[in-house]
């Protein structure tokens, strides 16, 4: 298979052209028109020769996502994207637009093998690792095909990006890169279901993204009634990996609690996650949980959510209950792409399961 150029570091582009016989500023043109210009056609490369674009084309690959399938919301605006990887895997992205600016959230793998009860995503297991080009394609195709800037990017849809560590960082370091599209480090945020030594790797890298942890339950046992992750990596594990991301970043870790009724949202939980949250310099995000089909798990209505947020807060912890956007459109992540899966569009057969 060809190389794939748009996965590369400035420096090792800088390399592989210089090896090429040809001088290191050539890499500067084509850094620009691959992460500035988002250009992703050689050809279209017009200040260098046409033989230097062919001898490009012969050795190096862009892999850009395809659209498949675009959806927007009627109520508040958001895109829901359907995207094509080269080997036919699917991936979703969204785009949600609020006051501060434009958020896109990408996929990190195309499936996942995390098996989260309540999750759609991982219904029909993992397929594969997304490497960095397609989960920058997903950011640089959003801001082609809507005009519109992207402020800050959420990894947050189809995957654990921690399961998938080498190529999620290189993501980061390009996306944040001041030499492509330069989005700042403070508006990233990775969520992850707690796989600690990507926690513990990330937190040395010296970034300065957001960690957003899905906790879903207060105790070790609560947790693995929900998340097999949970089986891994003990509660308390967890929780000391969050706090050596904020000692070592100084960022505020946020943690996700998505709302189940009858599951995790009685007065037992208030007052033990009360315990857990109230020594951490943290934030709780509620998300009340979106019914999947497969799945039989039921949102609790409004007022028991916002009875939920009003007594954390009483009790001091800093929570939000997270806005729902484009409720129009296919519901919960992972949704458009599973109902792609199931128009007769066959994914290839999953890989292993955690
Ligand atoms: N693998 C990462 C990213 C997953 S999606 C992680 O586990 O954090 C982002 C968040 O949405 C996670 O907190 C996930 O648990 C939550 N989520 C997934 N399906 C959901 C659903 N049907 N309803 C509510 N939240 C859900």
């Amino acid at each position: 298979m060809k190389k794939d150029i748009r996965s590369l570091y400035y420096e090792e582009l800088e390399k592989e052209i210089r090896d090429m016989g040809e001088k290191p500023f050539r890499a500067k043109q084509i850094y620009e028109w691959l992460h500035v210009r988002l250009e992703d056609h050689f050809d279209e490369m017009t200040n260098l020769s046409k033989k230097f674009r062919e001898q490009l084309a012969e050795e190096y690959e862009i892999f850009p996502v395809q659209m498949l399938e675009r959806q927007v919301s009627k109520l508040d605006g958001t895109n829901k994207f359907l995207f094509r990887l080269y080997d036919d895997n699917v991936v979703e992205s969204v785009l949600m637009k609020y006051k501060h600016g434009n958020s896109v959230c990408i996929s990190s793998q195309a499936g996942c093998r995390m098996g989260c009860a309540f999750c759609a995503s991982t219904i029909g297991g993992l397929q594969r690792n997304l490497t960095a080009s397609e989960m920058l394609g997903q950011v640089y195709q959003i801001q082609k095909i809507t005009g519109e800037r992207v402020s800050n990017v959420v990894v947050m849809g189809t995957g654990e990006p921690l399961d998938n560590y080498d190529n999620f960082l290189r993501f980061i370091r390009l996306l944040t890169d001041e030499r492509g599209l330069n989005i700042s480090q403070r508006s990233m945020t990775v969520s992850t279901c707690g796989i600690v030594p990507g926690i513990r790797k990330l937190a040395q890298e010296k970034l300065q993204i957001t960690l957003a942890l899905s906790l879903h339950g207060s105790t070790q046992e609560k947790r693995r009634r929900l998340m097999p992750v949970a089986n891994k990596y003990d509660f308390s594990e967890v929780l000391s990996a969050c706090d050596e991301y904020f000692e070592k970043t100084g960022r505020r870790v946020t943690f996700e609690y998505s709302l189940v009724h009858g599951v995790n949202d009685t007065e037992e939980d208030i007052r033990e996650l009360t315990a857990i949250l109230k020594p951490r310099n943290c934030h709780l995000n509620l998300i009340p949980v979106n019914p999947v089909r497969e799945r039989d798990f039921v949102r609790p209505s409004r007022e028991n959510a916002l009875n939920f947020k009003n007594k954390l807060e009483k009790s001091g912890i800093n929570v939000t209950i997270r806005r729902e956007m484009g409720s129009d459109i296919d519901g919960a992540c992972g949704q458009l792409r599973r109902r792609y899966a199931e128009g007769g569009e066959a994914l290839p057969p999953a890989k292993d399961s955690i």
